[in-house]
């Protein structure tokens, strides 16, 4: 019986991850690039077992279903990658709080990875722990990295984050809506890439989309890296809303926080917003904006302020 416990925090994108080259190994249609966060981790203890099947306990609930069998899956991988077949108890929590709304699965994964590969005896190297986060969830491959990250799109062997150099920003996040998106990412990019006619333009331009925001970060161009990205996010909110039938994820007020922050930008203030798959939007700022960017957008919803965070690590078992 071994144990290992790890930590790891969510990511947003500045350029979106929106469509999958394969779904079974999660690979992406096109790269794309994120900031770590240093605000709700998500902490994971797996210890193998002699039961006869895998336990898996999330915020101290015995979960069955869908989110048991991803969590299954992803052991078995595992275990065919360490060749063993001893089941797991894993327990984990995130301190997301369920009203930030922001998606637990890239920290959740990237958790789960660093502690199985170690409890199953994987010496992986982080790019390695990269392409095996990325199984469980796309996005979780980017957990991995501190601050900043590149994941590439690509096969198997090519296909992990990677560390980048980015202008000084922190992120305020505002919640729009803490409820249930009526349809899930995963629905969402399946129904996009088949019914959007604009998808095959959202797949080119984000490749190139990501080689200027890799060129902007390398000048340390923050008014360029955050054009791009607002441009990038509108971008995939307008391919999602191409679906048939339509998919919408910004609310009203979502739009007044983006509304808001061309007001900002207006006043010469330094600040773009970004939204995933879901009402809620993050707004990027350098650090002197920070605060009156997050007091402006506190007007119209709830805002809590990130910064660049750490990449996934080991950590002591909880006593
Ligand atoms: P997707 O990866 O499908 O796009 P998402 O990131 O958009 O998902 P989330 O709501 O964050 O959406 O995903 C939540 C799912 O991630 C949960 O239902 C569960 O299956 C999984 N998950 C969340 N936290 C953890 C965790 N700590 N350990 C393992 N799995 C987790």
């Amino acid at each position: 019986m071994t144990v290992a416990t790890a930590q790891a925090h969510p990511n947003i994108a500045l350029v979106k991850y929106w469509g999958k080259a394969d779904t079974a190994a999660n690979l992406p249609a096109t790269g794309s690039l994120s900031m770590t966060l240093d605000i709700f981790p998500t902490t994971t203890t797996v210890r193998t077992t002699d039961d006869h099947a895998d336990r898996v306990v999330l915020n101290g609930v015995e979960r069955d279903g869908t989110v048991r069998e991803r969590v299954v899956r992803f052991l078995d991988h595992v275990r065919g990658l360490a060749g063993r077949d001893d089941r797991a108890e894993v327990v984990s929590w995130n301190t997301v709080p369920s009203a930030a709304g922001l998606a637990s699965s890239a920290s959740g994964f990237a958790a789960l990875a660093q502690a199985a590969s170690e409890a199953y005896g994987l010496h992986l190297d982080t790019r390695a722990l990269s392409r095996l986060a990325r199984r469980g969830s796309g996005s979780a491959a980017r957990s991995i990295i501190p601050r900043f990250a590149v994941w590439h799109a690509g096969d198997d062997e090519r296909s992990f984050a990677e560390p980048v150099e980015a202008p000084a920003i922190e992120m305020v996040i505002a919640t729009v809506d803490a409820g249930e998106k009526a349809v899930s990412s995963r629905e969402a990019m399946k129904r996009t890439a088949l019914t959007s006619p604009f998808y095959p333009a959202w797949i080119t331009s984000t490749a190139q989309t990501l080689e200027s925001a890799l060129e902007a970060c390398r000048a340390g161009d923050l008014d360029r890296l955050g054009r791009i990205t607002e441009t990038n996010a509108l971008r995939m909110h307008a391919v999602i809303q191409g679906s048939d039938p339509s998919i919408r994820y910004l609310t009203p007020v979502s739009w007044s926080i983006f509304d808001a922050v061309a007001r900002l930008r207006a006043e010469g203030l330094r600040a773009w917003a970004t939204a995933d798959a879901g009402p809620n939007v993050c707004v990027i700022c350098p650090p002197e904006d920070t605060a009156v960017v997050a007091e402006r957008i506190g007007a119209l919803a709830e805002v809590v302020v990130a910064r660049p965070g750490p990449g996934s690590a080991s950590r002591e078992p909880a006593a």
